[in-house]
């Protein structure tokens, strides 16, 4: 975690926010990895050792937290987290991450994720829907590029109860380390998002090392300038602000 944290300063970073994955489905790769304990020990070891220099976020990636309410609840009540990411890694009893899953056709794909994504997205409990068309990442080896624009009739529903959700949707850069070469969303979805009523967005680079911290958020804040939002979100104890957005460099 001090080496996140010593890479984002080199970066210039201001704000980093800690994410660690919470899974609760047993064949998930990260299910049991959250230690709640060793990780608050690490977060407040790190706002003492960068304080004044580097603000620290306390967040948690729940994947499928529409399946878990209650283990969720718990999770929420008894932490003082700054963040909730709700994201979806599994579709049915598919991980998307699995070369399985791309043995459908391409709209299913899509479509079939699309529509679990929703129950998540209807969650009050989330503050940030992650990376909302990952399957893109590995659909792309499988299908090609994806255009959003078939699925506009599920898709904007899908923002609409995210931005009624009060949720934020976030822009990530994972993507873009892959041959895929966008974030996740890109600026369509971006803009759908915004005329369905969305108001919060973020941008983060989905490190799980070092060297990833901050990876092209600058074309991250790019796409969100060119669909006309004015601000990033911060997350203070579950509750957004508004971040002007950074000059243009
Ligand atoms: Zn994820």
């Amino acid at each position: 975690m001090s080496e996140m944290c010593r890479a984002a300063l080199a970066k210039g970073i201001p704000e980093i926010g800690f994410s660690d994955h919470f899974d609760l489905i047993p064949e998930d790769p990260c299910y049991a990895f959250f230690k709640a304990d060793a990780w608050w020990q690490d977060l407040e070891r790190c706002r003492e050792e960068y304080a004044g220099a580097l603000r620290i976020k306390a967040g948690i990636e729940i994947g499928e937290p529409h399946r878990f309410p209650e283990a969720v609840s718990e999770l929420i009540n008894n932490h003082a987290w700054d963040f909730i990411i709700g994201s979806l890694h599994w579709v049915g009893d598919t991980l998307v991450f699995d070369q399985d899953y791309y043995l459908r056709p391409q709209q299913q794909a899509y479509r079939d994720y699309f529509q679990e994504l929703h129950q998540v997205a209807r969650l009050n409990t989330v503050s940030i829907l992650g990376h909302m068309d990952i399957v893109k990442r590995y659909g792309f080896d499988h299908y090609g590029r994806f255009d959003p624009k078939p699925y506009e009739r599920e898709l904007r529903p899908l923002l609409r109860s995210c931005a009624d959700s009060g949720m934020a949707l976030e822009v990530n850069t994972s993507t873009l380390r892959r041959p895929v070469k966008e974030p996740s969303p890109n600026t369509t979805i971006l803009r759908w998002f915004r005329e369905e009523g969305g108001h919060w967005v973020t941008v983060g680079s989905d490190a799980h090392q070092p060297e990833d911290v901050g990876f092209e958020l600058e074309k991250a804040i790019e796409c969100v300038r060119s669909v006309g939002f004015e601000t990033l979100t911060g997350f203070e104890r579950l509750s957004p602000y508004p971040i002007p957005l950074p000059a243009k460099s």
